[in-house]
């Protein structure tokens, strides 16, 4: 087995940790704050291979589970969340989300049995053939199983003023890949913890999915605007980091990206009018497995419905499924 990366001092007491998860980006960055009180910011997905990274990576701080007293989430998603509730079980750890996440992690991991209907009908209607829709419920099943969520979440609340390594940062509500995304801002050091709000060598996700805002991609492209002029000189990212620089002309880069990939929609919607799952074989026509196929509709989708919001599509119930045209 080879060695686990050790943890990467960022700022201060504020360490990064490279946690592997069993996905397409290889690991998700993991903040160990080793100053009162001791905080990790992210937990990655509930595996065994996770589980043992974090305890080297406390424990090269000379730390251990019990020791956590707090732990921030930035969004939902599993590989954010995956061990939150063992963090808060072993020691009895506070576990901090923004407001407006709580409840999206509420219906996702502690409603799950009602919200998983809910999530196969909304990618049905949009298109998803019966042959995925099969695999999207065993695959949930098995995320949910690497999932403990927290008993209890406290709120940060956008504009709040939270302390770590030994400073006040401000918590900022970064909406698009998820709607309650949180980042941390240390205006003196120039220092953003950004999640997944930015990516410097992936385009987050920006998927319009069952429950979500009504907008996710209209959400982004604000959050894009409110990073650019944030201009930080260093952030903290979740994926292909732990820190990334250049993240105005990153932000400018995405939007542009985002701004092509709607005038593609519009284009291919006007000239035929099809299913976001249709839509979103022309606009992803390379070979993605399952996964992939699922995440390109919803990103898909987010743009239709972004047209369709602005009075630029309109969408029509057709054979068992949503059609947009012009
Ligand atoms: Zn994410
Ligand atoms: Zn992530």
């Amino acid at each position: 087995m080879t060695a686990l990366p050790a943890p990467v001092r960022v700022q201060g007491t504020l360490h990064a940790l490279q946690v592997p998860i069993p996905y397409p980006m290889k690991t998700v960055t993991v903040l160990i704050d080793t100053g009162g009180p001791v905080t990790l910011i992210d937990t990655a997905l509930d595996t065994p291979e996770a589980r043992t990274a974090i305890e080297d990576g406390l424990a090269a701080l000379g730390l251990h589970w019990p020791d956590v007293e707090r732990v921030i989430i930035t969004h939902h998603h599993p590989d954010h969340y995956g061990l939150a509730g063992v963090v808060e079980e072993r020691g009895g750890a506070t576990v901090q989300m923004l407001d407006v996440e709580i409840g999206r992690g509420e219906r996702y991991w502690h409603l799950w049995e009602e919200w998983l209907p809910g999530h196969i009908k909304h990618m049905a209607d949009h298109g998803l053939p019966p042959g995925l829709l099969e695999s999207l419920e065993r695959d949930s099943r098995r995320t949910r199983d690497r999932v403990q969520p927290a008993s209890r979440v406290q709120p940060l609340r956008e504009g709040q003023q939270v302390p770590l390594a030994g400073t006040d940062w401000e918590v900022l509500w970064l909406p698009g890949h998820a709607d309650g995304h949180l980042g941390l801002w240390n205006e003196e050091e120039s220092l953003l913890i950004a999640g997944d709000a930015i990516l410097p060598r992936i385009s987050p996700n920006i998927g319009l999915y069952a429950y979500t805002r009504p907008d996710p991609l209209g959400d982004y492209l604000q959050t894009l605007g409110k990073l650019e002029a944030l201009n930080p000189r260093r952030a903290v990212v979740g994926h292909h980091g732990p820190v990334m620089e250049g993240v105005q002309a990153r932000a400018r880069e995405l939007r542009s990206h985002h701004h092509e990939r709607l005038d593609f929609v519009q284009a291919e919607a006007a000239r035929e009018a099809r299913s976001a799952y249709e839509l979103s074989l022309v606009m992803f026509p390379r070979d993605l497995n399952v996964a992939g196929r699922r995440f390109a509709l919803a990103e898909t989708l987010a743009h239709a419905e972004h047209l369709r919001l602005l009075g630029a599509l309109a969408r029509t119930w057709q054979d068992g499924a949503w059609v947009y045209h012009a």
